[in-house]
């Protein structure tokens, strides 16, 4: 699947032609018409770039955008009428990664969101970081978010989900969980792979709608990034 965009444009015409063009390119598309109601996407779901217009009702592009970068973050590209005046200074200023002025052309556009969107993947591999959904592991920080909440996690239980997200989407059998987080020459209780993930999905997982880890009957356990 291709990477989730939100759309943040009061004028549905152009919401509407936007997410046809970015849907057809094999994007993950949500629209939202007002700036509130675009935050309150940002700030439960995972998105991996937005389009932000600039004059919106209710509340100001400008002022959507310092209240994501608070939040997140991830890539925003404001869409500015001709005549608002906006530049690149203004748009660092908000925190805003880059802007393209109405009336645009499209492949200008999925230009721009392809360099973003790469610029992104580059440095989360430089970062260190690892993420499924709304989950974030910062292994330089030893950190980890969901939904932009700090949770605690004790050392084997970050290096255990870790394990889990450098093979997302792969099943890895209990024992070779055990050996690689607690070694080949453990000697203790043979569950504690099991107690582990428990351990995990109580911090992890039970507090939000979508569960990441899952259980592979008979063999072990995957962490799934289902979008
Ligand atoms: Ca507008």
């Amino acid at each position: 699947m291709g990477a989730k965009i939100l759309i943040i444009e009061d004028e549905k015409k152009i919401a509407r032609f936007m997410q046809l063009e970015l849907e057809y390119e094999d994007y993950q598309v949500a629209v939202e018409y007002t700036g509130p109601a675009g935050l309150k996407r940002v700030a439960e779901e995972d998105f991996d770039l937005v389009l932000l217009d600039i004059m919106l009702p209710e509340m100001d592009g400008r002022e959507v955008c310092r209240e994501i970068r608070k939040i997140s973050d991830l890539p925003v590209i404001m869409v500015t009428a001709r005549d608002a005046v906006f530049d690149k200074v203004e748009g660092l200023d908000i925190g805003a990664d880059d802007y393209i002025t109405k009336p645009f052309a499209i492949e200008e556009l999925l230009a721009r969101i392809r360099v973003h969107l790469r610029r992104r993947d580059k440095q989360e591999r430089e970062d260190n970081i690892l993420q499924a959904q709304n989950l974030i592991v910062d292994l330089n920080k030893y950190q980890v978010k969901r939904k932009g909440e700090l949770i605690e996690l004790t050392k084997k239980e970050f290096d255990l989900l870790a394990y889990l997200l450098r093979n997302k989407g792969i099943v890895l059998p209990r024992e070779e969980i055990l050996n690689k987080i607690w070694g080949y020459d453990y000697i203790g209780e043979t569950n504690v792979v099991d107690v582990y993930i428990r351990y995990l999905r109580s911090k992890i997982d039970e507090p939000f709608a979508q569960k990441l880890i899952h259980t592979v009957r008979g063999v072990g356990y995957v962490l799934r990034d289902d979008r």
